[in-house]
């Protein structure tokens, strides 16, 4: 079971303007292969099919924990696209002139007929974007897709029902959402996304050295030898920086009050860049609040039933 919390990981700047190509391409980070969507899902279904939890105790832990802590990542995604998308249509006529129902249903009609409607296309806008999905299928917000609207699909979980062979995949997996991170990051230098692609710079690092220790504990590989694959310096990434002076990438959060708490088994010593100590927080990460997103015109859009129009109709076809 899952406890859920209305609150959200990363504290968004306001946007300066709204910014459809950057939500395009954050969609990667969401439903792409080595996005957010697939993190989770990994790391679930990983968790759901573990057998022999009672040997591997501390390894099953960490899957779980991490496994929540991912849904707190495509939330963050989510919010990041629907910022990128709000005002990228101005919706000018959304609500009819004061009056309107006034005009005779004969002239209204006669209107509606010569001009299309009395807002020809309110999200003209949404026509010269790239991103389609964002204006028709959804009401400008994110969706499980990637950044180029394939939808994300379950053949990117990988759960083999072998500890070492999954531990590996999930620190490859770790490893690809940090290039495609990094390459988000590179591609926009839009605020409201490198918040986020900072904040999950650190997180992710987190997670992938979590997963090198769990295979040296479990293994006695030198996983440290493999590193960096990729360099998991944050030092180019003034929005993730300002997260690991205060020690976010020495942290392992405890997303449960009362289980998996053999975490600490695998999630100590210091950390392989810098040498800080490891620690695990009994408690989850600061959450703020979510940003309250002005609503969607409801379709069908535009105009409002005339019920003097309905009248008049029922008349002549009675
Ligand atoms: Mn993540
Ligand atoms: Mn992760």
């Amino acid at each position: 079971m899952i406890q859920r919390f209305d609150k959200i990981a990363v504290d968004f700047p306001v946007p300066n303007s709204p910014n459809p190509a950057a939500a395009a391409a954050v969609q990667e980070l969401m439903g792409g292969k080595f996005g957010e969507m697939s993190t989770l899902m990994n790391y679930t279904f990983q968790s759901f099919n573990f057998r022999g939890r009672t040997k591997y105790r501390p390894f099953y832990d960490l899957l779980c924990n991490i496994a929540a802590e991912e849904f707190s990542h495509i939330e963050a995604v989510s919010y990041a696209i629907n910022l990128l998308l709000t005002g990228s249509t101005t919706r000018a006529n959304r609500n009819k002139p004061e009056g309107a129902s006034a005009e005779s249903p004969i002239a209204m009609v006669a209107n509606l007929v010569t001009s299309g409607s009395t807002d020809p296309a309110p999200l003209a806008e949404g026509l010269s974007q790239r991103y389609a999905y964002h204006f028709i299928s959804s009401g400008q917000t994110a969706l499980p897709f990637d950044s180029m609207g394939n939808p994300w699909n379950g053949s990117y979980v990988t759960a083999t029902g072998n500890l070492k062979l999954d531990l590996l995949h999930n620190f490859f997996l770790e490893c690809g959402a940090r290039a495609n991170k990094m390459r988000v990051y590179e591609m926009t230098a839009d605020p409201v996304a490198r918040a986020m692609v900072g904040y999950l710079l650190v997180r992710g690092g987190v997670h992938i050295v979590a997963y090198a220790k769990a295979l040296e504990k479990l293994t006695g590989a030198d996983v440290g030898r493999l590193l960096p694959i990729p360099d998991v310096s944050n030092k180019k990434f003034p929005e993730a920086m300002k997260h690991e002076v205060k020690g976010l990438h020495t942290i392992m959060y405890h997303f449960s009050p009362t289980d998996y708490t053999r975490i600490n088994e695998i999630w100590n010593g210091p950390h392989p860049e810098d040498g800080q100590e490891l620690v695990v927080l009994d408690e989850m990460p600061p959450g703020f609040p979510a940003p309250d997103l002005e609503e969607e015109p409801q379709l069908p859009s535009p105009g409002e039933i005339d019920p003097e129009m309905i009248k008049h109709y029922a008349k002549v076809l009675s």
